[in-house]
């Protein structure tokens, strides 16, 4: 996996999950964008729930808009509803009635969209269920309305599941913004990209040259293969995960913040990701560095 720290670039923060008064939300399309532009965003994504919101002619030089929707498609065996994010869409889609899960990733992505998997953990998805599908870009690891809702907005163990069994994808931090309670502006991607416009941007994220936050920043990331190295915006805890009870707790027993962390591997990780998690319990997350058999994190 290419390492966002080191490639040319700048950073672009973004949010790829957010509704309007076009389907649920409290606000208009401008209104919802004017917010995030005021807080310091670069580039948003508006995902109505069944339908594509007609937002891109609110691009600017400064501030870019992707066109996105969000389906609801068949049962879980629990009997809820998987929820589709897809970004970079066609303007119009019929989405067909009836179809099942994996029929509605083949369709968004016929619809040029790039998919990810939005809040298992509020769906109630079982890992098998998970587990089955293909051809998606990632999860949401971190789902703000969730947190905020019912306290469900954390799916950070799913994604280790897939990772584990070598199921490469990208873990996407999302406010999923409803406005109807304090939910915007809390979870978002840091893009490294050459520009931002809408090709260079999706470009980077199928890359997954990006890292999601819902508070620190991460400043570097380093590794030879061998030895991470990361550092961070002041923290409390540093998690190396990796596979199974591989991976590595850093804290300070007197509880001090700290913003560096090392971590040696021992050479039979199937794959690693980080975490920084700071005082309030707000979280980083980094894209796995490597998958079994493809250490090309450099
Ligand atoms: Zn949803
Ligand atoms: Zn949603």
């Amino acid at each position: 996996m290419p390492n966002p720290f080191r490639v040319e670039g700048d950073w672009y923060k973004g949010n790829l999950h957010t509704h309007t008064n076009n389907s649920d939300g409290e606000f208009s399309p401008e209104k919802v964008i004017e917010g995030y532009k005021k807080n310091g965003y670069d580039f948003l994504a508006i995902t109505d729930h069944g339908k594509v919101t007609e937002v891109e002619e609110y691009s600017e030089e400064k501030f870019l808009l992707l066109p996105g929707i969000e389906i609801g498609v068949d049962k879980s065996s629990l009997g809820t509803t998987y929820h589709l994010v897809a970004i970079n869409v066609e303007k119009k889609i019929e989405v067909p009635r009836e179809i099942r899960v994996q029929e509605g990733i083949d369709f968004l992505k016929e619809k040029g969209g790039e998919v990810i998997l939005a809040h298992p953990y509020w769906s109630g998805l079982t890992m098998e269920e998970l587990l089955s599908l293909e051809r998606y870009l990632g999860i949401e690891v971190y789902n703000s309305t969730c947190l905020r809702g019912i306290g469900k907005g954390l799916s950070s163990i799913y994604w280790d599941a897939l990772l584990a069994k070598g199921k490469l994808n990208w873990g996407f931090a999302v406010d999923d913004a409803h406005f109807h309670y304090a939910d915007g502006y809390k979870g978002w991607i840091m893009v490294k990209s050459s520009g931002l416009t809408k090709e260079r941007i999706i470009s980077s994220i199928k890359k997954g040259l990006f890292y999601s936050s819902s508070g620190p920043r991460i400043k570097e990331v380093s590794f030879d293969g061998k030895r991470v190295y990361v550092r961070s915006s002041p923290v409390k805890v540093i998690n190396f995960i990796c596979d199974d009870a591989k991976g590595r707790s850093i804290w300070n027993e007197k509880g001090r913040e700290f913003s560096e962390a090392e971590f040696e591997l021992k050479g039979k990780e199937k794959y690693l990701r980080v975490e920084c998690v700071n005082k309030n319990g707000e979280t980083a997350w980094t894209n796995p560095l490597f998958l079994e058999g493809r250490e090309d994190f450099f």
